[in-house]
């Protein structure tokens, strides 16, 4: 991150006198606190510097990348999920092109009774099938999905960091975002309560580019 020759100032006002007020930098300065407003909004936002209320500002020590990647891992799945988008099995692969054009979706995932994940579909496991001349309007999802166990899920607790890492290695847009669940014969299902895809991490670096987040 580049600073300006003023927030360098700042920081070494800081540093050799922290903690010290908005009104104690502005004057070591011969500036307004108006006038320097933006540069502390910086400073804060980036964890270079820390305010304390009736205390004033102190150095962190944190270098802003660093800033950055601790909130990698402590933002979690369940902060930025979507809602999920979920067909049954025998939903045709016709209408399962519908759904994802009235959801505004990539991946749909598949499931059974009570929720529970069985398979996944994307975009291009749709237009496959379109190749191979079967009756889309008879043809169930069922038949061409990806099936549990081969999906990669993400939970809500993990971090974003540990989930966009999932996305990159095995090469797929999106999680189904599970909890796992106990079924009655003792087997485990994993219940689908959300979605984490490559949206979500785009808007989640534009929230922390605009210092939303
Ligand atoms: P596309 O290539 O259609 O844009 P993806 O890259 O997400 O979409 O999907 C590639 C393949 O991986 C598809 O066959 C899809 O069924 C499968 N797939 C998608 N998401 C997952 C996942 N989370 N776990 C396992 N397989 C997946």
């Amino acid at each position: 991150m580049q600073l300006t020759p003023r927030q360098k100032a700042i920081l070494d006002i800081v540093k050799k006198e922290g903690p010290i007020t908005g009104e104690q930098i502005a004057e070591r300065l011969n500036l307004t606190r108006a006038t320097l407003r933006p540069d502390m909004a910086i400073l804060t936002m980036s964890g270079m510097l820390e305010a304390r209320p009736r205390v004033g500002y102190f150095h962190s020590g944190k270098k802003p990348g660093r800033v950055l990647a601790e909130k990698l891992h402590r933002i979690q799945v369940g902060e930025v999920k979507s809602v999920p988008v979920v067909v049954p099995e025998k939903c045709t692969v016709y209408d399962a092109v519908v759904t994802m054009f009235i959801e505004d979706v990539g991946t749909l995932f598949v499931v059974r009774e009570g929720g529970l994940l069985e398979g996944i579909i994307s975009r291009k496991d749709l237009l496959k099938t379109t190749l191979g001349g079967q009756d889309i309007h008879k043809l169930p999802v069922g038949v061409i999905m990806t099936r549990m166990p081969n999906i990669i899920y993400a939970e809500p607790d993990e971090s974003v960091l540990e989930a966009a890492r999932k996305l990159i290695s095995h090469e797929v847009d999106a999680l189904p975002v599970v909890r796992a669940v106990k079924g009655q014969d003792g087997s485990t299902g994993y219940e689908v309560i959300g979605r984490f895809s490559k949206t979500n991490i785009t808007r989640l670096f534009v929230e922390l580019g605009e210092g939303d987040y």
